[in-house]
């Protein structure tokens, strides 16, 4: 039933089954500021071509826009008037995005700002970091402080993610909805040392997943259909939501309408926040800000990868030349060499009647005695082990 299937190139390998016991654990609160949703993005056609010196009806609503994803400062002045301010904002915003940068409203420009997009501001992290990775420049960020999860000094670290039972979309059954988040959480967890447990215990998970409709008590407001698809906040918060109000779709196969959104592609988007990563500027990457209707984005990219890894260090069992196999276990030896870890997590689903999750944890090149010292993983989870073996 348990095999050992990491690590193939490891002359010893343990193969531990574990039980955890859960516990309920806290989960810290403190949104972000994001400003206010609600605007009439498609009214943006009208302002093709202006520029500094233009004067036309909609501007001020850019510039709320600008404001609201962080361009601009707030409580600017907000006239209809193209000014030095808007035209610094919309160069900065060219620049993090990726466009040519010309500092007017060219065609790419309007179609990327009237884009359904993720309400999280861009600029709430470490702002333009570039960092060189082998002479390729990296595009990912963080959130300010560059905030991440932690259990303990030693990987790895399982969080428990629930999906609301009550904040739904009637059109999805729930299993649908737990498949594509197990798809999305599964993908993140291929390249880190963290395990995602999913719980009925929606009040007790470390990630609460809903979907919410206008005002919903965050102080961040969906919009309706469109515009804002939905947020996530940072480390360890743990909330993510998804606007109720989109036309989310799981299979576009059986699935026409024209303004459906992939639900696991903003899921993984998401997810990324979750775990502490800001936008990239890379157009490819999952953790871009925009998707267009029936765009379909759910594989992590390096630069993806490269970010979260900055965070956690790498799930011993990724390559990054595995990033076109997303979803299936890589069985050759880790393609980079800085690994802070070890360690490989497969969960399986809570046991009611024993109150414990299940999980196998591999490993390669760790004796017994190691794993003894990891018996107690973080402040919460018990751990025993059951069996070691060596292959
Ligand atoms: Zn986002
Ligand atoms: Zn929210």
């Amino acid at each position: 039933m348990f095999r050992c299937r990491g690590a193939a190139a490891a002359a010893a390998a343990a193969c531990l089954l574990l039980l955890l016991a859960a516990a309920s654990r806290g989960v810290a609160h403190g949104a972000h500021g994001h400003g206010h949703g609600g605007v009439a993005w498609h009214s943006f056609k009208q302002l093709l071509d202006a520029r500094r010196g233009s004067r036309v009806t909609g501007l001020a609503e850019l510039k709320r826009y600008m404001a609201r994803f962080g361009y601009m400062a707030k409580n600017s002045d907000n006239d209809e008037a193209f000014d030095e301010h808007l035209e610094a904002a919309v160069m900065r915003y060219q620049t993090r995005l990726s466009l040519p940068v010309t500092g007017r409203l060219d065609s790419a420009t309007l179609d990327q700002i009237m884009s359904p997009r993720c309400g999280v501001t861009d600029a709430d992290g470490d702002g333009d970091r570039a960092t060189s990775h082998g002479g390729a420049v990296s595009r990912f960020t963080f959130f300010k402080g560059e905030p991440r999860w932690t259990r303990s000094d030693v990987p790895p670290i399982v969080l428990t993610y629930a999906v609301s039972p009550t904040a739904t979309v009637d059109y999805l059954p729930p299993p649908t909805v737990r498949a594509v988040f197990q798809r999305a959480f599964a993908r993140w967890a291929s390249a880190i040392p963290i395990g995602f447990v999913e719980t009925d215990d929606y009040a007790g998970a470390d990630i609460k997943v809903g979907f919410y409709a206008g005002n919903h008590g965050d102080g961040v407001p969906f919009d309706g259909p469109l515009g804002i698809l939905g947020h996530a906040f940072s480390p360890k918060n743990g909330r993510l939501h998804l606007d109720a109000s989109e036309h989310w779709a799981v299979d576009f196969a059986v699935d026409a309408t024209a303004t459906a959104i992939d639900l696991e592609s903003v899921a993984t988007h998401e997810i990324g926040h979750v775990l502490g990563l800001g936008h990239s500027a890379s157009p490819r990457a999952v953790m871009y800000p925009s998707i267009k209707p029936r765009e379909k984005k759910v594989k992590l990219t390096v630069d993806d990868v490269e970010g979260v890894q900055a965070l956690y260090g790498s799930n011993p069992q990724f390559s990054l030349s595995s990033l076109s196999e997303q979803g299936s276990t890589s069985s050759s030896p880790p393609g980079r060499g800085s690994f802070s870890s070890r360690w490989i997590v497969t969960v399986t689903r809570w046991s009611e009647e024993a109150k414990r999750f299940q999980l196998q944890i591999y490993s390669s090149g760790m004796t017994t005695k190691q794993v003894s010292q990891r018996e107690q993983i973080g402040e919460n989870l018990q751990v025993e082990h059951q069996q070691t073996s060596t292959s």
